[in-house]
């Protein structure tokens, strides 16, 4: 591990005036550490952002706010986030293991980074980690990849399960800098790697995530995943949807995929197909071939093309 600084602030003020180019926070230090250890990610500056007032899980009718320093077990757990947002709460418990979710935050879940292993192997060339080097995983190793949204720069998924619930509901995120506050649409927080695949975000410099707010949903949802074991394992594909049925027919869906795409994928094409189809196993598949449209498939990963769409059906098939 390179050497760095160490602090930690007490005020969000604090926080910021720390923060810049060559600094990064730490919440639960699940992702952080490791990438500092492996030499990923070698900040001048590491700042302890824990004693923050950055905290709370407030649901109202309109919506429910939460801290970004809230702690994944905890916001998973919460008795009417499970109620209400129920694709939330399941998203939550079925990312990482116990103890990890017991230290991460809501916040850090958010910022996490690919699980590409080329990425985190420093010997082996990665346009995402080093601008220009290149991309072995597009001829490589790709089974865990992603089949929407890739570019020849860079062809890795998005690895969080909560950004996949928080973009189906059109979820923001509050941010901070020295400059000031503003809230940012999830879905259009995460960028498409193109040919930057290295600026993954919309985040600035020293800019702090301070809250997650989540509009209202009283559908009935759910959050289905797909991986190689049933704990502590990142998503082949997974789908997050709600979906408003009345009289068997449906009015109106949300549907996002996680696991295929190289940020959290919004579905709209299935929303609309879904809109006035009965509400059965048939047509939730004949809507979720709408998921795969434009797809590109890598040598390793042609699987995922017919594994999406059954995880969309079967999401939609088990919302409750
Ligand atoms: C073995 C393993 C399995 C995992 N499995 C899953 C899984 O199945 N699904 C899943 O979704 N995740 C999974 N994860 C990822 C895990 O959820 C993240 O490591 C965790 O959520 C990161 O949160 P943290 O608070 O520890 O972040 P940190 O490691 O502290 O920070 C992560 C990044 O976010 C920045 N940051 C943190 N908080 C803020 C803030 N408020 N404002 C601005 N910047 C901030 C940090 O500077 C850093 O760059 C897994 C991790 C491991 C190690
Ligand atoms: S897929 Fe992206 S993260 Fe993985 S090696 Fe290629 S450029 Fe790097």
């Amino acid at each position: 591990m390179k050497a760095y600084d160490f602090g930690s602030a007490g005020t969000v003020r604090q926080a910021l005036s720390h923060g810049g180019d060559g600094t990064s926070y730490l919440a639960g230090g699940t992702t952080l550490v490791d990438l500092m250890k492996l030499e990923v990610m070698t900040p001048a500056h590491v700042v302890d952002i824990n004693s923050l007032p950055l905290r709370g899980i407030q649901c109202t009718p309109l919506g429910l706010r939460i801290g970004a320093l809230e702690r994944m077990a905890d916001v998973a757990v919460h008795h009417e986030v499970a109620a209400r947002w129920s694709m939330v709460s399941t998203a939550l418990q079925l990312s990482a293991s116990p103890q990890l979710r017991n230290m991460a935050s809501i916040g850090g879940n958010l910022l996490q980074r690919t699980r590409c292993d080329y990425f985190r192997d420093v010997r082996m060339p990665c346009n995402k980690r080093k601008p220009g080097s290149g991309c072995p995983a597009v001829h490589g190793d790709n089974r865990m990849h992603a089949i929407l949204g890739t570019s020849a720069s860079c062809v890795a998924t998005h690895a969080s399960d909560l950004a996949v619930a928080l973009v189906a509901l059109d979820a923001s995120i509050r941010l901070q800098d020295r400059h000031g506050e503003r809230v940012v649409r999830l879905a259009d927080f995460y960028r498409l790697p193109g040919d930057t695949p290295s600026v993954e975000n919309q985040l600035r410099p020293g800019e702090l995530i301070t809250e997650v707010i989540v509009p209202a949903c009283d559908w009935p949802q759910t959050y289905v995943k797909v991986r190689d074991r049933s704990s502590y394992e990142f998503a082949l594909a997974s789908a997050a949807v709600a979906v408003d049925v009345h009289g068997g027919v449906v009015r109106d869906a949300r549907v996002a995929v996680g696991g295929v795409g190289t940020r959290p994928w919004r579905l709209q094409a299935v929303e609309k197909a879904l809109r006035g189809k009965p509400a059965t196993e048939d047509s939730y598949l004949e809507a979720a071939k709408l998921a795969v449209v434009g797809a590109q498939p890598l040598a390793g990963n042609g699987f995922k093309v017919p594994l999406v769409q059954r995880t969309i059906a079967r999401a939609l098939a088990g919302a409750r």
